[in-house]
């Protein structure tokens, strides 16, 4: 049998493991923060009417610029933003990709701060682009001082911030995110992916008007219930969507994907809707899991990270048998648990209050 090593492979894909969250039909996903509600009725119909449209014309490639796409989200994310500063993908990972493909590559840099997103490791390693992790402070905070050391220490191409951060859920305070772009002549990216669940954070969005150097990714995967599609983008200087025009595929982004994007972003409002019930779950979990005697962290996001967990194995697996998916994210004695809507939410902390022996 062959073997992925017995292939003439890079030599620095060599032993490398892909990502992968287990996938699993259960009856409460918990595990990769998506947003666990359905799409309204009349959302989906309209969705369906902009995908049929474009099927009409689906011999034909796609607009290869998704200029409407574009304009649609300068329009959600206002801060002034115009579409030429707008860059979107197959999801915000293939924005990142993209991004180490025009900014890092062989014998460059990336900076980013632990624990953090998975993906970033990934990344960097299918695009030769060398990896370094400084570890956060306490309860996985950082520092506009820390931030400033590590950037002065490695001198990074490129700098990646995730906030709230996947997955610890910890906020970053816009002061952090101006100390590090003056700190570095590299690239600096903000990973917004749980943006819209911040309440206790401007996002780095309002930074952008001068900072020619400074990116904010963002996805419709998670706040907006659009992870099927594979819709992210970023923000930036025009300029940083030209370098993106040099290393994307061309006509990478579906007409279908533009046409479902686009009507997804005309009912933002409507979307969005569910947000502010997540923060109330998120909360009510925090508070349960602490009744529980566990130690759940900070978290701006849609999700907690909870340590004080003993064996976080045979949690995870007596969750699943309970027909609960929660993440096993490798930080020990800790468990990621998205917040779900309230009955997926009581499920786990039901499941958790019998298996801690509370109950
Ligand atoms: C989920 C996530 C993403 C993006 O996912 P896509 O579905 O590819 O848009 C990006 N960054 C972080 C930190 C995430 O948690």
């Amino acid at each position: 049998m062959t073997e992925l090593n017995d292939l003439p492979i890079r030599d620095s894909l060599k032993g490398k493991k892909p990502y992968g969250a287990p996938q699993l039909h259960v009856p409460v996903a918990l595990n990769v923060n998506e947003n666990t509600h359905d799409i309204s009725e009349p959302v989906l119909v309209d969705i369906i009417s902009r995908l049929a449209l474009a099927l009409k014309d689906i011999n034909r490639y796609p607009d290869r610029e998704f200029t409407n796409l574009r304009k649609s989200l300068a329009l959600y994310l206002e801060n002034g933003l115009t579409e030429d500063q707008l860059w979107a993908a197959n999801g915000s990972n293939e924005i990142l990709q993209q991004m180490f493909m025009a900014f890092g590559g062989p014998g460059r840099k990336a900076l980013s701060f632990s624990p953090t997103y998975s993906m970033y490791p990934i990344i960097a390693s299918s695009t030769d682009t060398n990896y370094v992790e400084v570890k956060r402070s306490t309860r996985y905070e950082l520092s506009e001082e820390l931030v400033v050391e590590a950037i002065a220490e490695h001198k990074p191409n490129i700098t990646i911030i995730c906030s709230p951060n996947n997955p610890t859920g910890t906020p970053v305070s816009i002061e952090v995110i101006k100390a590090a772009y003056e700190a570095t002549d590299g690239i600096l990216v903000v990973d917004e992916a749980y943006a819209e669940f911040s309440l206790n954070n401007d996002s780095a969005l309002s930074l952008l008007e001068g900072r020619e150097r400074l990116i904010i990714s963002r996805t419709m995967s998670k706040a907006f219930a659009f992870a099927g599609a594979r819709v992210g983008y970023l923000a930036a200087d025009k300029a940083v969507c030209d370098a993106m025009r040099l290393v994307r595929l061309p006509y990478h982004l579906s007409a279908l994907t533009q046409a479902a994007a686009e009507a997804a972003l005309d009912h933002s409002a409507e979307m969005l809707r569910t947000v502010s019930e997540i923060r109330e779950q998120r909360d009510r979990l925090y508070v349960a899991l602490q009744d529980l005697g566990l130690d759940p962290y900070r978290s701006d996001a849609n999700f907690i990270l909870v340590g004080g967990i003993e064996n976080p194995d045979a949690v995870w697996n007596a969750l699943l048998e309970r027909g609960i998916l929660v993440r096993n994210v490798g930080i020990p004695n800790t468990l990621r648990i998205t917040a779900g809507t309230e009955s997926e939410t009581t499920a786990v902390i039901e499941a958790m209050a019998e298996l801690l022996g509370t109950k």
